[in-house]
């Protein structure tokens, strides 16, 4: 089934986990955000910082969040960089939007990988 970017799922793998229905390795968490371990990281590295507000990708919360949770998102990120083993080497930044990107989980989130050479930006 094709998934809807347009309403927010509330069943949506992240919203269970923000709920404490899935478990998750949490890496970082305060009033605005939530950092865990991606279950099928594609490299040694890979964290998923998601907000905790009901955001479906980049432009909603870009758009709609509030100073404070936009500020907290962007500060957790760099703490989460400044702070991770393994990434000491460089690391990239992902946030998919929409169908072509490859979402899959229509709650905003962004992937830091790291932890090996990450090769081209995208693949041929
Ligand atoms: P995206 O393709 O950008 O929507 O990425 C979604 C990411 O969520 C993928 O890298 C999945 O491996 C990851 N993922 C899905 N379910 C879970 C989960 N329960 N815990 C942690 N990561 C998950």
């Amino acid at each position: 089934m094709a998934i809807d970017f347009t309403t927010y799922d509330d069943d949506n793998i992240f919203a269970k986990i923000l709920r404490g229905e899935l478990p998750n390795t949490t890496v970082h968490e305060d009033d605005h955000v939530l950092a865990f371990l991606d279950i099928v990281p594609a490299a040694p590295v890979h964290v998923l910082v998601i907000p905790k507000g009901r955001y479906i990708a980049q432009d909603d919360f870009h758009r709609e969040a509030s100073d404070a949770e936009i500020i907290a998102f962007w500060r957790a990120v760099a703490k989460i960089c400044d702070e991770l083993d393994g990434i000491e080497d460089g690391h990239r930044l992902i946030a998919n939007q929409g169908g072509d990107s490859g979402q899959v989980v229509p709650h905003f989130h962004l992937h830091i990988l790291a932890g090996k050479p990450l090769g081209p930006l995208i693949a041929a």
